[in-house]
This record gives structure tokens, C-alpha cells and sequence, in this order.
């Protein structure tokens, strides 16, 4: 089957030769929407390979904003994103456009949470993840289950990941894996606390992004079917076979726990020295909030999506939709008490 056009054929020439994918698979390819959530380092490695791969429509779901110490392994942001404190959501679209304009790319500024993940992650055939914790892992594994859609875990922390292609009914899910009791194979530690490794991300991102284009191109069977662990700094890989759990609270039982879970809790933890808060339900004006707050504080910068400020010790980053991320503190009384004082209650 040929390609629409000419150029289309010519920008992906290299693909198309390529015998697992064929014109067939990349005209496959071009009409599939994926969700990537979370758009840190695996996250921003996917979402490039991606759309350089083509496909229809990316949603890439974030809810932080680039720093500096991001950029060592994050390969879609530059300094001056950082230096703008843009959303990664927004960097990244805005990225990913002036790769392949042919792509609709779409960025949203938001953290996934049992309220909104339905709505976010309803209109795709593939869930990607890019997540840096494991509540919202499993809030997508509960997503993606409950709606019979595929979904591809991955993770990297320090110089070691992992990652395993989910199919509903088909393979093991995330609860089979993790909450089986027999050997837990998430990674407990964060990059906030043990650091991380370029090389480590992105060969995890890579491995992910093939699975995608197997799955979107129409060929499943060529799904590699098992837990690939990997670390660059030993030189260890690994597969393993991972059975469906036959009691599964998720795949077996239907029991969605993350999803049909308690609202997303005012106060988490977010990082080695940071409190994430959510005390509001509506929109706030950042334009007001930066005049009033512009006598009060340090450093104030800020930009159409978010609000960042200084105040010794502290650093606070509001953001439109209400919710803020408070540097320096894991107290939550400290951080309501910052919240209240310069944001409002
Ligand atoms: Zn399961």
C-alpha cells in the first residue's frame, strides 16, 4: 500500500524499508494516537522517537517544569527552557512540532490522578509511561486494563531500568507483577535520592518506543513478551518470563483500587526536598497573583502557565490550575502554612 504523498514516503523512507514495519505498518503508524505520561527523561526520549516515527496524534501529559538539572538526561529541553521555567508539557510539544509537523502533538499541563485520568487517557490506542512514581503507574495500569488497551511500563533509576509491554487479558499487568507478593521488581529508589544516568533512560525509553511500533504497526507477535531489566554500568541484562497472577486484583478481579480510589490527597511528596499541594478546585489569574505578590517575595518569574517564586529558605512554582510545588520542605504544615501565606487558602 503506498504512502499519501511523496514526502510523507520520503520522510519515512528509512522505516518503510525496513521489513517488520513495511508501507503497510507505517500507514498504521500514521493514523495511531498514543498518551505519554509523564515527560521527564524516558518520557521526553519516547515522545522524540515517536514522533520522528510518525503517528497520528501525541498527548503528552506532564506536571512539572524544566530545570537545569534536568537537561543532563531530559534530550528534548534546552537551556532556555529552563531558564523560562516553561512546563515540560509545553516545552515538549512545542519541541516535538518543529520536528514533525505532520504529527498533532499536544501538550497538557496536569498530574494524572484518579479524577482526571479517564478523561486524559480516553481517547488514545496506547498508553506510554513515563511516570516517576508508582501511585500513577498503577493508576494508568488500572486505566488501561479496565478499558482493554495495551500500555508499556518503564522505569530507570541510576544506572539500572526496566520495562515490560502490557496487553490486557493477554500478558501479566502491573498488579500481577507488583502486587503478586512473589519478589516485588518495581525500583524503590528515586533519581531525587540515588541520581540517574543519561545512557540508562534512554536505552529504557528505546526499548519502550519499539514495542510501540510494533503494537501500532500491527504486529504484535513481535512483541519481545517479557521484563527486560538493564544496567549500563555493570553491563547486566536480563528477561524474565512474568506469568499472569491468577488471583489479580486488576486483571483478574476487576477490582481498580488507584482509579475508583480516595480523591487524589491534598499533600504528596514530590522528590527529595519538595511537597506537591493541591487545595484548589478553580483556576487562579497568575497576572494578579504576580503584582500582589511582587513586594512580598524573591525572584519572582513567571511566565502564561506558571508562577515561581523565592522565599528563604523555599522555593514555590505555582501553576494555573491551583496547584503548587514548594522546594525545601517535606512538612506539609510548613508547606500549607507557605500556601496560605502567599497564594491564599
Ligand atoms: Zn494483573
Amino acid at each position: 500500500m503506498p504512502l499519501a504523498n511523496d514526502s510523507l514516503q520520503e520522510k519515512y523512507s528509512r522505516q518503510t524499508l525496513f521489513a517488520g514495519i513495511g508501507p503497510e505498518g507505517q500507514q498504521r503508524l500514521l493514523a495511531s494516537r498514543v498518551a505519554i505520561v509523564g515527560c521527564g527523561a524516558i518520557g521526553a526520549a519516547a515522545a522524540n522517537l515517536l514522533v520522528r516515527a510518525g503517528l497520528g496524534y501525541l498527548k503528552i501529559i506532564d506536571r512539572d517544569f524544566v530545570e537545569p538539572s534536568n537537561l543532563q538526561r531530559q534530550t528534548l529541553f534546552d537551556e532556555s527552557d529552563a531558564l523560562k521555567a516553561l512546563p515540560k508539557a509545553v516545552a515538549a510539544e512545542s519541541k516535538l512540532r518543529s520536528i514533525n509537523s505532520s504529527v498533532t502533538v499536544e501538550g497538557v499541563v496536569a498530574d494524572l490522578s484518579p479524577s482526571n485520568a479517564e478523561a486524559l487517557l480516553g481517547d488514545v490506542d496506547l498508553l506510554l509511561d513515563g511516570a516517576d512514581n508508582f501511585e500513577t503507574r498503577f493508576l494508568i495500569n488500572d486505566v488501561a486494563v479496565k478499558s482493554s488497551r495495551p500500555w508499556i511500563y518503564a522505569a530507570g533509576v541510576a544506572s539500572y531500568g526496566l520495562t515490560m509491554t502490557i496487553r490486557p487479558a493477554a500478558t501479566a499487568c502491573l498488579a500481577c507483577l507488583l502486587e503478586s507478593g512473589v519478589g516485588a521488581q518495581g525500583l524503590e529508589e528515586t533519581c531525587d535520592t540515588v541520581g540517574v544516568l543519561g545512557p540508562i533512560v534512554n536505552l529504557i525509553a528505546s526499548l519502550e518506543v519499539a514495542e510501540a511500533l510494533k503494537l501500532l504497526s500491527g504486529h504484535p507477535e513481535a512483541l519481545h513478551g517479557r521484563l527486560l531489566s538493564c544496567d549500563v554500568w555493570t553491563g547486566r541484562m536480563q528477561s524474565i518470563g512474568v506469568a499472569r497472577h491468577p488471583h489479580c486484583r486488576a486483571c483478574v478481579r476487576g477490582d481498580f483500587t488507584y482509579l475508583a480510589g480516595e480523591a487524589q490527597p491534598h499533600i504528596t511528596m514530590c522528590g527529595r526536598d519538595s511537597v506537591q499541594i493541591h487545595e484548589r478546585a478553580r483556576a487562579l489569574d497568575l497576572g494578579v497573583l504576580g503584582v500582589r505578590l511582587k513586594p512580598l517575595v524573591d525572584d519572582l518569574r513567571q511566565n502564561d502557565f506558571l508562577l515561581h517564586f523565592r522565599v528563604a529558605p523555599y522555593e514555590v512554582t505555582v501553576f494555573a490550575d491551583g496547584r503548587a510545588i514548594l522546594k525545601g520542605t517535606r512538612d506539609p504544615a510548613v508547606a500549607r502554612s507557605l500556601y496560605a501565606r502567599y497564594i491564599g487558602a
